[in-house]
């Protein structure tokens, strides 16, 4: 059965667009410019799927998805206007599913739609997106993006890989040892050393980024540890 795509956008024109390539791709498409009508015809006819635009006349679109959230688990595909990284990860709590930054192609939405949808009920769950200290720091595993306080923080693979392990199981301190292993996948002589460099570079990132450098704690003659608890 094909899948119903309710897409809440109020510029006509984009909205009259992402109807026409969705119906082409076979969906059924229902579509409306408002937040409030938005919510109705969610409660009425539950779509599979919605497409929402954030930036709404009338309901903002972060209010809408909450609201729709309130009631169902019905995945969500937010647009955003412009580059708002609070707004992403404000949406991505809310249990956005994914986010297209506009000016999109409608073919790219099309993809993430699909994308979406295979990725199923269950898979729509679990959310990709960890926050520690009251969101202080935010860490998008799907994505390899890390946040600090809404902030984008540019970060190298190793830089990655060594956070990836300290949020696994915050306030636990991990050996020098234990993270060359984590990040090189086995014991490299001499690269100890090299992850107190990669700790420094990340803290200075993280203190670049409105985050405390001491997000990432030292423990004298043991290693490093995250000083920050996970959220929820
Ligand atoms: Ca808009």
């Amino acid at each position: 059965m094909a899948a119903t795509v309710l897409v809440v956008e109020d510029e006509a024109r984009l909205r009259d667009l992402i109807r026409s390539f969705l119906e082409s791709e076979g969906f059924v498409v229902m579509t409306t410019g408002s937040g409030a009508e938005a919510i109705s015809m969610a409660a009425k006819s539950p779509p599979d799927l919605v497409v929402l635009d954030l930036g709404l006349p009338d309901v903002p679109g972060l209010e809408v998805s909450k609201e729709l959230r309130r009631n169902s688990d019905v995945p969500l595909l937010m647009v955003t206007a412009k580059v708002s990284a609070e707004d992403r990860i404000r949406g991505l709590e809310l249990g956005a599913d994914d986010y297209l930054t506009k000016p999109f192609s409608p073919r790219e939405l099309v993809l993430r739609v699909r994308a979406i949808l295979r990725r199923g009920r269950a898979a729509v769950a679990p959310p990709t997106t960890s926050s520690f200290g009251a969101g202080m720091l935010v860490v998008d595993e799907e994505r390899r993006e890390l946040y600090c306080n809404g902030e984008l923080v540019p970060v190298s693979l190793t830089e990655w890989r060594i956070l990836q392990v300290l949020t696994r199981a915050p306030g636990r301190v991990y050996s020098r040892y234990e993270l060359v292993n984590a990040v090189r996948g086995h014991d490299w002589e001499g690269y100890e050393r090299v992850i107190d460099s990669h700790v420094k570079n990340l803290r200075r990132k993280l203190g670049e980024a409105s985050c405390s450098p001491r997000v990432i704690e030292t423990v004298l003659g043991v290693g490093y540890r995250l000083a920050l608890k996970r959220d929820r």
